[in-house]
Formats: structure tokens, C-alpha cells, sequence
């Protein structure tokens, strides 16, 4: 089998270029959506300081509710909410359900944290020692809730 002709390789880098930029403009058009919703992080529960410039581990991130690993629309406005940069960076691609079951643990365990920084924090506590739990369970059962 030959590869792709060099033309056939630029028509498809002008085209997923163009896609590219076409995407960007709606992803910008969704990080403008939930910064100006104006809520707090979905993820921590804490408000957030919308003036906080991004790259900072408090800035304001669009996270995908459903992921876009899992087949979530990241440019869907139902599909997106404002979190913090650091608890974003903690979920990944946890699914919704993972993430609120975690909170529920994190409440029971901590009943409140001081900061988003310290939910992350603490967040990550209760997955070590869910993690660890499981670790000694003999028996191994089907788990819908594997991606903790
Ligand atoms: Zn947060």
C-alpha cells in the first residue's frame, strides 16, 4: 500500500485546520457562556473569581459535563460548566456521577473544605482509600463506577 500523495496530505491539513479554527471560535464562544453564568464550580461548589487570568490553578475553565472522551459536545451549552483549573485538572474524565459520588464521600468524611485547592486535596484522599479498599476486596465485582 502507498501513503497518501503529498497533495492529498495538504488538502487534508488546510481541512482540519480550518475545522480547527472553526472550533476554537465555539469553544471561546462556550468559555464566554459559563464565565458569564457567572456560577460557582460545579465540581468544588466554591465561587469563583472570574477575573482570575487563565493558566492559574483558580482560573475559570468550561468543563464538559459529559466528557468529550465519552462522546460529550464540548460546544453544547447544556453540556458545559464553569470549574476551577485545578478541579478540573483533578476530575479529568470522571463522569458526573463519579465526581458527585466522591463529593458525597469528601462530605461525609471532611463535612466542609476550605478552598477548592483543599477539596482537590481531600478528594483525592477518598479515591486512594477507595482504591486501597478495593485493592483488598477478594472478590472482584462488576463496577459501572471503575474511572474513580
Ligand atoms: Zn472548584
Amino acid at each position: 500500500m502507498h501513503a497518501a500523495s503529498p497533495s492529498a496530505c495538504r488538502d487534508v491539513n488546510a481541512m482540519s485546520s480550518n475545522a480547527r479554527r472553526r472550533n476554537s471560535a465555539r469553544r471561546n464562544a462556550a468559555l464566554r457562556y459559563v464565565r458569564e453564568s457567572g456560577k460557582p464550580c460545579w465540581i468544588c461548589g466554591c465561587a469563583i473569581d472570574y477575573d482570575i487570568p487563565q493558566g492559574d490553578p483558580l482560573c475559570c475553565e468550561c468543563d464538559e459535563i459529559v466528557p468529550v472522551s465519552k462522546g460529550g459536545d464540548p460546544f453544547d451549552f447544556d453540556n458545559v460548566l464553569p470549574a476551577h483549573r485545578c478541579c478540573n485538572a483533578w476530575r479529568g474524565a470522571k463522569s458526573p456521577e463519579t465526581v458527585r459520588m466522591i463529593q458525597e464521600e469528601v462530605i461525609k468524611e471532611f463535612v466542609f473544605w476550605a478552598s477548592p485547592l483543599d477539596f482537590v486535596e481531600k478528594a483525592r484522599e477518598v479515591v486512594r482509600r477507595e482504591r486501597l479498599i478495593r485493592r483488598h476486596k477478594t472478590v472482584a465485582r462488576e463496577d459501572t463506577t471503575t474511572d474513580w
